[in-house]
């Protein structure tokens, strides 16, 4: 029985790539030696460093005066980095409240003293709506925290806010490399790997050139400008992450590259989404216009049930539908490697287990 991996993340890798790790593992290149065994400073890993970004720009269409940088620490470490680097002339951002990770964003960079202004807000329709502008934005702000993608609500913005002058800094760990956008469009992005991009342990920062340096005395470890100088080896990164990641960016150039993956994501996700919409039992609650192509949530409104649809799934090798713990019910994660027939599975055994729950 094939099984496959519905999880938010760390979530599932593509299996040729998961294959070729295999392969090289015990002698990266010849050398001998594991690829977890190199150094850092080995000609070898500066190959696979620059390939990386090489990569990465060619599928995102990055524009040379946006730096690149590989960063530990997670999503979670650019919440607090970002209005370090980024807040410097009047410690004052905006920010769309779309969900847990904008609030975890607002929190965070309260703690680095910044003032953060809610622009707007889907709270009122329990985050199944996306927050949107009413008004201009004040031009004084020193950027605006968007998050792309609502990896908990399932929301996902297709279009961006007009904020003028004002740069938007995305927090993109949910879609990157899954939805396409225009780099240019962004003063920063930002994502965790361990979604769309490989392991967890490595987080890309992409961030235009003349926002940065501008910050005073930051610590070494927050500091874009030193990474940017050190080509993100201020000190030892993650080299098997930024490895695995560098297979995931030449798997997804094979797959015909970002455009194609967009695609591909809005068809898995449309054969979900229609099947949730004419079901008796199941249902989404996200708005249609603002529905997420990576992460599906659905109940059926009973916790009983929803509890053995779970454990009814996992017998039948779909894995790890249960739902964020702030939600519950249950939630599809279809990232670029989860194949269709993973998603055809999931609805032939949610059409089978309504068939057995409904009269
Ligand atoms: N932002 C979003 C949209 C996320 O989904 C997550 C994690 O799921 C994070 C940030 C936090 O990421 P990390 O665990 O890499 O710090």
């Amino acid at each position: 029985m094939p099984t496959y991996n519905f999880s938010a993340g760390p979530a599932v890798m593509p299996t040729p790539v998961v294959q070729q790790i295999q392969a090289e593992l015990p002698s990266f290149q010849d050398s001998g030696m594991s690829i977890m065994e190199i150094s850092h400073r080995s000609q070898l890993f500066d190959q696979v460093i620059n390939d990386a970004e090489q990569d990465l720009r060619d599928l995102m269409q990055i524009p040379a005066n946006y730096r690149v940088l590989f960063f530990q620490g997670g999503g979670t470490l650019q919440f607090t980095a970002a209005p370090l680097n980024l807040a410097t002339a009047h410690h004052h951002i905006g920010l769309l409240d779309s969900g847990h990770w904008a609030s975890r964003a607002a929190d965070e960079a309260q703690r680095t003293h910044t003032q953060v202004d809610i622009l707007a807000s889907a709270h009122a329709t329990n985050y199944t709506t996306l927050p949107t502008l009413t008004q201009p934005v004040d031009p004084t702000l020193d950027y605006v925290h968007l998050t792309t993608n609502n990896t908990i609500e399932g929301t996902m913005y297709t279009q961006l806010p007009a904020t003028g002058n004002v740069p938007l800094v995305a927090d993109m760990s949910s879609n990157f490399l899954g939805q396409t956008y225009n780099v240019q469009d962004f003063g920063m992005i930002f994502a965790g790997a361990q979604k769309n991009l490989g392991p967890a342990g490595l987080t890309i920062v992409i961030v235009r050139d003349d926002l940065i340096g501008h910050a005073q005395n930051l610590p070494s470890m927050l500091d874009y400008q030193l990474f940017a100088d050190k080509r993100s080896m201020f000190n030892t990164p993650p080299v098997f992450a930024i490895y695995a990641a560098g297979l995931v960016l030449k798997w997804l150039k094979a797959q015909g590259g970002l455009a194609a993956m967009q695609q591909r994501n809005q068809q898995k996700a449309a054969l979900l989404y229609d099947f949730l919409d004419q079901s008796q039992l199941f249902r989404n609650p996200v708005e249609p216009a603002a529905r997420s192509t990576m992460n599906v949530p659905f109940v059926t409104g009973d916790p009983a049930l929803d509890a053995a649809f779970i454990a009814g799934a996992t017998e039948h090798g779909l894995l790890n539908l249960k739902g964020h713990r702030l939600v519950g019910g249950m939630r599809a994660s279809l990232y670029n490697a989860m194949p269709t027939a993973g998603v055809t599975a999931l609805v032939d055994y949610l059409a089978a287990f309504e068939a057995a729950h409904t009269k």
